[in-house]
């Protein structure tokens, strides 16, 4: 399949990317085994139109030009699920791209803190991860192999780059529990707080780790089913997981998310639709009938965001003035 611009998020792909082989050695602990500040490269990503990135942390990562997905017209994009092949052929972390950068050999010495060691050719095409994602450790063949059809993925010598012939939503359901197993935290850490009245300029969902969470916390155990909060569609090609507390304000867990088609997804962030944090009840200036909100509250859903959540959202996001 061909992707051009953004994907779905439920069509996702997944790459493997190679920690064993040469040159990726000396760069795999400094640069995957721990996050680090994206301070340095704010204004980087701020230039593509993610201006709120540079206050998170992430890893920096570089490919070669020869790489299967750093290819013009195959490079890697936002949502895209990394797989990393770690020693003793185990896997153990997702990392989610948040941007792809080619020809920036000098933004992993910028997040990194120190520079590529590379003895052969640069490696000037360059990743930036969200902070990854940990499963219980699986042998990576197994894995993989387990999930292409059969005779899709072939094993080869060096565990080079390359995308695996299954999607994103694939990998998720084998690797993350079905359900969050423990319920939301007591207490939850916000770290900061908007202006009021102030527009979203990134009205960014958190990718697919966080989309399979918020779905996987709101799916109904009757009929398997997920729906919109806010009113009946239960087809996932339309759903999307929304945030209660703005994307990089809090953690992207289930607490902090609920399921919402992409009209009231739109509506819930420009603040025209919002939850009364008591009641849970769905509140518009403009009256729920006329955003076609069949739904009254969040009582019928099988979880809530965390009450804090919920708060922070009703003090901080407020309708068009
Ligand atoms: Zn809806």
């Amino acid at each position: 399949m061909n992707f051009r611009g953004r994907k779905p998020l439920t069509m996702a792909r997944v790459f493997q990317f190679s920690t064993q082989s040469g040159r990726s050695i000396p760069n795999a602990t400094p640069a995957l085994d721990a996050s680090r500040p994206l301070a340095p490269i704010a204004a980087t990503l701020a230039g593509i139109g993610l201006p709120d990135a540079g206050e998170g942390r992430g890893h920096a990562w570089g490919f070669s030009p020869e790489s299967l997905v750093a290819r013009a017209g195959q490079e890697l994009g936002p949502g895209d699920i990394g797989l990393r092949i770690e020693p003793n052929l185990r896997t153990e972390r997702l990392y989610e791209v948040l941007a792809f950068f080619p020809g920036r050999p000098d933004l992993p010495a910028q997040v990194n803190g120190r520079p590529w060691r590379s003895n052969g050719p640069p490696y000037p095409n360059v990743v930036i991860f969200r902070p990854f994602q940990s499963f219980t450790p699986r042998n990576f063949r197994d894995l993989v192999e387990k999930l292409s059809a059969p005779g899709a993925y072939v094993t080869g010598l060096r565990y080079e780059a390359r995308y695996l012939p299954f999607d994103s939503d694939t990998l998720l359901d084998e690797v993350l529990p079905d359900h969050p197993q423990t319920d939301a935290p007591g207490g939850i850490t916000v770290s900061g707080s908007r202006s009021r009245g102030q527009r979203l300029t990134a009205a960014r969902d958190g990718g697919s780790v966080f989309r399979h969470e918020v779905f996987s916390a709101y799916r109904r155990s009757d009929n398997g089913r997920v729906e919109c909060a806010a009113c009946d569609l239960d087809d996932e090609r339309v759903l999307e997981a929304a945030h209660v507390i703005d994307h990089g304000y809090a953690q992207d867990a289930w607490w902090n998310g609920i399921p919402l088609c992409r009209n009231h997804h739109r509506w819930f962030d420009l603040g025209v639709l919002r939850l009364e944090p008591a009641t849970r009840a769905w509140v518009s200036p403009h009256g729920l009938a006329a955003l076609r909100v069949t739904k009254t509250n969040l009582s019928v859903e099988a979880r809530s965001p965390h009450p804090q959540a919920l708060d922070w959202r009703w003090l901080n996001v407020a309708g068009p003035e």
